[in-house]
């Protein structure tokens, strides 16, 4: 049994116009894909019935995607792109140069769930609240490696292929680029590798889905 918060009653009886008897797919992001029925449906509540599962679980690669918020319009655009693409997990970050300060979490994981619905996925990566990159680099775990993607690469060629395997994270700046101090930290980092995305510089939500495409295709699930 599953009780429907109300804006998931809303939206599935309201909008979705299903009521009492009907079935629907489920997914709770951790037990695969579910077909369901339900069983009682008001307004504000309801509660379905789950009857076989439709989906096995299927998460996405342990990769994170860090990138410092733009517009609102964009920022939106690379967190449904990255849940598309498969991340783990989704941070955004404040930069020294970052344009935007705040941001509306639980909005854009909302916008991951509907993007995973769309695309069938049974996964939702977790967006994380807007962190400090200094804070987040100086506590950086050793186990997972850095994918900085760098503007100062820019014509460089593209290189992927000896990248190792392992747990990763996705690094973008904003619109300003990062700072030469932020620039030397990640470089001085361990496990932190640098990456061209081609001769053009790239906007930030352009240059999440080519990092994203690099690197599932040389490291992730599309192989
Ligand atoms: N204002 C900066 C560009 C910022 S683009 C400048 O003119 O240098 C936003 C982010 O996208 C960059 O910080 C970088 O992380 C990434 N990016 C864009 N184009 C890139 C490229 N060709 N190679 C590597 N990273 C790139």
């Amino acid at each position: 049994m599953v009780h429907l918060s109300r804006t998931q009653a809303h939206y599935i009886f309201s909008v979705m116009r299903k009521s009492k008897g009907d079935h629907i797919r489920l997914f709770n992001g951790k037990n695969g894909e579910w077909l369901a029925q339900i069983d009682f449906a008001r307004k504000k509540q309801g509660v379905v019935r789950c009857l076989e599962i439709t989906k096995p679980q299927q998460n996405p690669p342990d990769v994170w995607l860090m990138f410092a918020p733009i517009k609102k319009a964009r920022t939106d655009f690379i967190v449904e792109k990255a849940t598309e693409l498969g991340v783990a997990r989704i941070l955004p970050l404040q930069t020294d140069f970052t344009n935007s300060e705040r941001i509306r979490r639980e909005r854009l994981q909302d916008h991951a769930i509907g993007a995973a619905e769309q695309c069938g996925g049974t996964f939702i990566p977790k967006v994380t609240d807007i962190g400090r990159l200094e804070k987040l680099l100086s506590n950086w775990p050793m186990d997972r490696f850095l994918l900085f993607c760098d503007e100062e690469k820019v014509g460089e060629r593209v290189e992927t292929k000896d990248l190792p395997k392992g747990k990763w994270a996705i690094l973008l700046g904003p619109e300003g680029g990062f700072s030469e101090k932020e620039r030397k930290y990640i470089h001085s980092m361990q496990n932190s590798f640098s990456l061209s995305l081609g001769p053009r510089i790239l906007r930030a939500d352009t240059a999440a889905v080519a990092a994203l495409t690099l690197w599932q295709n040389a490291l992730g699930d599309w192989r």
